[in-house]
């Protein structure tokens, strides 16, 4: 009994010392969306800001308005928008092939490289999760390169290879056309998905430590990939064809394989990925002013949908911004923090906002660094 009564009055107390103090720390649902968005290490896995990058007189250290053409991502905007580390495409249409093709991308890497080079204290090249970290720690933002087409490739696992010693940290099996070895979602289907090179392309990938993205493949395709890599897979930027239904986009089951094996499917915003209304008005070649117009909220519909399929440890952000068309709301990259605030607002945990904003994509890039590893290692002791 006196045991009892002296917990009671124990607790009591530490009620009475914490009531007063848990209305001073009290924050506005604001407040801690902004903290919460502060803390995270926010990362974005496709951004095609580097095309402006070879833009004569482009700054990009500069803010410009996002009305000015179809700008999306700057230094300043991407502080004012508290974005960490993103993935600068190194992209070129799928119709540009053979030589010219990696001159062209060995030109986007030395963009990206040199960015970096010029801006050493705001900007730092990363090519591991460990390096997103320590640029984040250092107060710099972390520049990652993703190759969006297996085309640049020019069906070489030898300059797949250097373009990995260049930094590539991920490899888009195919754009909107077929490469010579895999199908994409955007092309009639020439090689039932995967050719055999294309899954020696997968496994190079996994044991270069270099992720395998799927986004703009073929079902197909998709398929293929998930059963060779060895390394859960990664969708750059992609959305919900239960949603949208774009075949660019994917379907539930290929989400679930997709989680299912460790990855993380990255969520695009584009307006026609986003609304199915749009998508079916582009579709009837509606003028584009009369198109539907589609909301940033949209995105957070994606993001629900997926988190539902596959739990909150499995979805991210991969905006496709300066290289599409987003929506009202979403103007910029400085307006990320509203998908923070309406995660929260759903409920979503502390943790499991953070996760979306980037731990997920930082835990994929370090499991298949260590696929990469494990199967570099087997190899040598095969030797
Ligand atoms: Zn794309």
């Amino acid at each position: 009994m006196g045991k009892t009564l002296a917990l009671v009055v124990f607790a009591a107390a530490l009620l009475s010392a914490q009531a007063p103090a848990k209305k001073t720390t009290a924050e506005t649902p604001e407040a801690r969306a902004a903290r919460i968005h502060k803390q995270a290490i926010v990362v974005d896995t496709h951004i095609d800001t580097t095309m402006m990058l070879g833009r004569d007189g482009w700054d990009f250290m500069v803010r410009h308005q996002p009305e000015s053409g179809e700008n999306h991502v700057d230094l300043p905007r991407m502080r004012e928008g508290g974005l960490d580390a993103a993935f600068f495409s190194i992209y070129m249409p799928g119709t540009v092939t053979g030589p010219e093709a990696v001159k062209r991308a060995l030109i986007l890497i030395d963009h990206v490289r040199r960015l970096t080079e010029q801006h050493p204290n705001e900007i730092a090249l990363a090519t591991t999760a460990a390096e997103v970290r320590a640029a984040n720690k250092a107060g710099r933002i972390a520049a990652l390169m993703g190759m969006e087409g297996g085309h640049m490739i020019d069906d070489s696992l030898a300059v797949l290879r250097e373009y990995q010693r260049l930094g590539v940290r991920y490899l888009t099996l195919s754009h909107s056309v077929n490469t010579n070895w895999s199908d994409s979602s955007g092309d009639k289907p020439a090689h039932n998905g995967l050719t055999d090179f294309g899954k020696d392309v997968v496994r190079e990938l996994n044991r270069l430590g270099v992720m395998v993205d799927i986004s703009h493949v073929s079902d197909k395709t998709f398929w293929d990939a998930i059963e060779t890599s060895k390394a859960p897979l990664v969708a750059s930027h992609s959305s919900m064809r239960a949603i949208s239904g774009h075949p660019r986009n994917m379907t539930d089951d290929m989400v679930r394989a997709l989680g299912g094996k460790g990855g993380v499917v990255m969520i695009n915003y584009s307006v026609g990925f986003l609304s199915n209304e749009r998508y079916e008005a582009q579709q009837k070649n509606v003028p584009s002013a009369e198109l539907p117009r589609v909301s940033w909220e949209k995105i957070v519909d994606h993001i629900d949908h997926a988190v539902k399929l596959v739990g909150p440890t499995h979805v991210g952000l991969g905006s496709d911004f300066d290289g599409t068309t987003v929506p009202d709301g979403m103007e910029d990259v400085s307006k990320l923090p509203k998908i923070t605030a309406a995660l929260l607002a759903k409920g979503y945990s502390e943790q499991d906002v953070k996760n979306i904003l980037g731990e997920n994509i930082l835990r994929l890039l370090e499991q298949v660094e260590g696929v990469g590893r494990q199967l570099r290692a087997a190899a040598s002791k095969s030797d």
